[in-house]
C-alpha cells in the first residue's frame, strides 16, 4: 500500500505526485522530474501524524 504525496518541483515549479512507502524511517533518494527531466533531491521522513513526508531540495546547491 502506498502513499500518494504531491510536491514542488524545486527547479520548474510544477507539482509532482509522488508514490512512497508509508513506515519507512528517513532516508535520501533522487527522482527526476516528470516535467523538466532534471533530477530531485528527496528527504523522506516520518511526520508527527506517522504519515510520511517528503523535503524536495535541488541537486546542485
Ligand atoms: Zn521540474
Amino acid at each position: 500500500m502506498l502513499n500518494e504525496l504531491i510536491i514542488q518541483c524545486p527547479y520548474c515549479g510544477e507539482f509532482i505526485t509522488l508514490f512512497v512507502e508509508p513506515g519507512i524511517e528517513s532516508h535520501d533518494y533522487i527522482e527526476d522530474c516528470t516535467v523538466c527531466c532534471r533530477p530531485i533531491e528527496l528527504h523522506q521522513e516520518i511526520g508527527a501524524n506517522g504519515e510520511p513526508e517528503i523535503d524536495a531540495r535541488r541537486d546542485d546547491d
